[in-house]
Order: structure tokens, then C-alpha cells, then sequence
């Protein structure tokens, strides 16, 4: 909670975390609490996409067969869109995924930390295995918690439930496995500037009260002409 005399102090932050270990709900989570802007290249490249940009242009073949865009391009997009964002907060969400982008971004943008979300892999198999979706609405039921009132049927529309594709477990470990090949360099890296920070639980809502504190202690400075004041 914020007082009169504190005030806000901005962070550069990335969020890493396996597939299905609820990155994306976290980072939510972060955006609708703290006063800053999420920098997800992923999202970036699809609008460019969608508008047939020349960047898009360039971007599209990678995406569509789930290869890593060219560090330069990705990069270039980054530093972009960290420059316009200017003197606020930022969080990188699916950036760097390589090394190289980690290195060329503390060189021109330093991280100060990095929110690591430590998800077991057998726990992120054992909630993907149950996870049912409604896919025109993206509703999504869990056995064993928050099931659906008639079995795989949709509460709403009384549709279908069905698993995505990437939830079932033999390509959801090909997904990780992937994963840690490619990030275990990102990860390495910044545990040698020792700015990683391992946040770890069973559940979303289990981890993301320790992010909230985390970040609310690096966030909330107490101005000395404030407390003077008060
Ligand atoms: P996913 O987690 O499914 O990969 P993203 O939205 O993060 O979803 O990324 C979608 C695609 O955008 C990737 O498959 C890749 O082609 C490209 N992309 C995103 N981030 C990067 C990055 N940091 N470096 C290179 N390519 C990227």
C-alpha cells in the first residue's frame, strides 16, 4: 500500500519461466499492480504481421514454422520499443531467448533482475494433462479443481471441452525440453551478474504474492524531503 510519503521508483525486469508454468498470468498480474509496460516480442511481431509491415514481412516464415526470429531483428524490435517507453518501468516477457540478445540488451538497456518462475516439470505435465478448454472462448476447466458442472462440456454453451494439442505430455515435454536447452545459456548468464531471483510454488496463486512483495519493496522508495515533511 502506498503512503503519502513514499513514492515510486522504476525497474527493468524480465520474466522467465517454462512453458505452461503460468508466465503469462503472472505477468498480468504484474501489469494490472505496478505502474509498468510489458515488452513481449512475440506479441510485437504478430501485429507487425497482421499489418503486413516490412518487419512482418521479414518476421513471418519464422513464426509460422516456430523458429527463433534472427537475433538482429528481434533485438532491433526491443530496443524500440524500450526507447519509446522511456523513463517508466518495463518487463521483458519472451525476451532474450538467446545468449547473444541477452548480452546486446545489458550492454545498451541493463535488466536489473530477473523474475525466475520455478515450476517442476512434472508438476507443469500433471496440470497440463488436466486442463480442458473451451476453445471459441478460451474458458478453461481443471479436473481434480474447478471442474465443469457436467463433464467435459462447456458450462456456458454446453459445447465441447477438449485438450489442446500442446497441453498433452508427450509434446508438452518436447516443449520443455526445447526450453531448457535453449534458455539454460540465458539463465547462466544472468546468474553470473547474480540478478536472477527463484520465486517457486505449486500454483499461480501461490508464487505470485512472493513476486508482489518482492517487487513492492524494490518499487516503494521513501522520499526524504516526503518524510521530512510528514
Ligand atoms: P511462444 O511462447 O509460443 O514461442 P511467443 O509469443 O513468445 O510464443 O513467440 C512467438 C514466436 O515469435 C516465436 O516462435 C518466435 O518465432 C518469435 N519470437 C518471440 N520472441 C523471440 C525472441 N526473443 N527471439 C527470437 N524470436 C522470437
Amino acid at each position: 500500500m502506498f503512503t503519502k510519503n513514499m513514492s515510486s521508483k522504476i525497474f527493468r525486469a524480465v520474466i522467465l519461466g517454462p512453458p505452461a508454468a503460468g508466465k503469462g498470468t503472472i505477468s498480468r498480474r504484474i501489469l494490472k499492480k505496478f505502474n509498468c509496460d510489458h515488452v513481449a516480442p512475440g506479441d510485437i511481431l504478430r501485429l507487425h504481421i497482421e499489418k503486413n509491415t516490412r518487419l512482418g514481412q521479414q518476421a513471418k516464415r519464422y513464426l509460422q514454422e516456430g523458429k527463433l526470429v534472427p537475433d538482429d531483428l528481434v533485438i532491433k524490435l526491443v530496443s524500440s520499443s524500450i526507447n519509446e517507453i522511456g523513463n517508466r518501468s518495463w518487463l521483458l516477457d519472451g525476451f532474450p531467448r538467446t545468449e547473444q540478445q541477452a548480452r546486446i540488451l545489458q550492454h545498451s538497456d541493463p535488466v536489473e533482475f530477473v523474475i525466475n518462475l520455478k515450476v517442476s516439470t512434472q508438476l507443469i505435465i500433471d496440470r497440463a494433462k488436466n486442463r480442458w478448454v473451451h476453445l471459441p472462448s478460451g474458458r478453461a476447466y481443471n479436473i481434480g479443481f474447478n471442474e465443469p458442472k457436467i463433464p467435459f462440456k462447456d458450462d456456458l454453451t454446453g459445447e465441447d471441452l477438449i485438450q489442446r494439442e500442446d497441453d498433452k505430455p508427450e509434446v508438452l515435454e518436447k516443449r520443455l525440453d526445447i526450453y531448457w536447452k535453449t534458455m539454460q545459456p540465458v539463465l547462466d548468464f544472468y546468474k553470473n551478474l547474480d540478478i536472477v531471483y527463484d520465486f517457486s510454488g505449486k500454483s499461480t496463486d501461490e508464487i505470485y504474492p512472493k513476486i508482489e512483495k518482492f517487487l513492492t519493496e524494490r518499487t516503494i522508495c521513501c522520499s526524504k524531503a516526503a518524510l521530512n515533511k510528514g
